[in-house]
């Protein structure tokens, strides 16, 4: 069994539409695919129409963006949640609607040194979907200033730089307690990714283990290997599950789908656990 449990589609920062990514997952060999879009279970009912077409296994799930008391970033997969507990829909509206303000203003800001328009973002944006610095460089490479995304995420849109502004994320460990509460698996996405930003400490990990945080991704490409290590041990010190998946977003990233996998024991388990929702198959 290939089973791979982060993907995103253009309900979120991924370029191919829900039903395209359940495609390429079938293309990719796939047995079992998880829909991860940033903040957003919009893409649910096209996926699970079309991974059924597809014969593919659909685990409907969720990537929250979160920031801890330090102004640390965290990313925190959620799997088979109740798409309409209240609490959880409260917290990713409250950070889709900040999003939006947060793009404006940095739009704003570029627009001071780059031909960029808020119509220039849009118009990478799909009805809905959850806006990220991603569509704020697909209008970057439109305009000619960056080869692609990747470029403008080592360059102008870091954030160390002046265009940089912050949303509302929730604190990880609340963002936890949510995704149990809503009958979902929590498990800490891309955890010691350093390339992208400062990395969490113990202290982040206890307290959101403490809030019932279910597993670690542990093989993703923007873990490097010692950390890896880490994260095995961790994993085993406290008894969390260790997934491995691609986190593809089309052509917005070079992440292809399958290029790391879950195994079929924790893919059994994730499935036990969640019970806000079921895997379409
Ligand atoms: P935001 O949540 O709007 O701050 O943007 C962060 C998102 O940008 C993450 O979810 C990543 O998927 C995406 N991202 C980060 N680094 C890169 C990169 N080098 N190339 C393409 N996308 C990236
Ligand atoms: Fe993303
Ligand atoms: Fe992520
Ligand atoms: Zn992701």
């Amino acid at each position: 069994m290939r089973i791979d449990l982060h993907a995103h589609s253009n309900i979120s920062d991924g370029t191919e539409a829900p039903a395209a990514v359940m495609a390429a997952a079938a293309a990719a060999g796939l047995d079992v695919i998880a829909l991860t879009d940033h903040d957003s279970t919009d893409g649910w009912a096209e996926a699970s129409r079309a991974a059924v077409e597809n014969g593919v296994a659909l685990v409907p799930g969720m990537e929250i963006s979160c920031r801890t008391d330090q102004g640390i970033s965290v990313h925190l997969l959620s799997y088979l949640h109740d798409p309409t507990h209240e609490g959880l829909l409260d917290e990713i509206t409250k950070a889709k609607d900040a999003r939006l303000t947060r793009a404006e203003r940095m739009v704003t800001l570029l627009a001071e040194d780059y031909p960029l328009s808020w119509d220039d973002v849009i118009h990478h944006v799909a009805p809905g979907a959850t806006l990220g610095r991603p569509h704020i460089a697909d209008a970057l490479v439109a305009a000619g200033v960056v080869a692609d995304r990747s470029e403008a995420f080592t360059s102008i849109l870091t954030s160390h730089s002046r265009y940089f502004v912050q949303h509302y994320a929730p604190e990880p460990a609340l963002a936890v307690e949510l995704v149990r509460a809503a009958g979902g698996v929590p498990v800490f996405a891309h955890p010691v990714a350093s390339a992208r930003g400062r990395v969490v400490g113990e202290r982040t990990y206890r307290e959101m283990i403490d809030a019932g945080l279910a597993g670690l991704e542990v093989d993703h490409r923007d873990n490097p290997e010692e950390g890896r290590d880490f994260l095995r041990r961790l994993a085993a010190k406290h008894g969390l599950l260790m997934t491995g998946s691609s986190d593809y977003h089309g052509t917005g990233k070079p992440n292809r789908l399958g290029e790391y996998l879950t195994t079929p024991e924790v893919f059994a388990r994730i499935e036990e656990l969640g019970s806000g929702t079921p895997v379409v198959r």
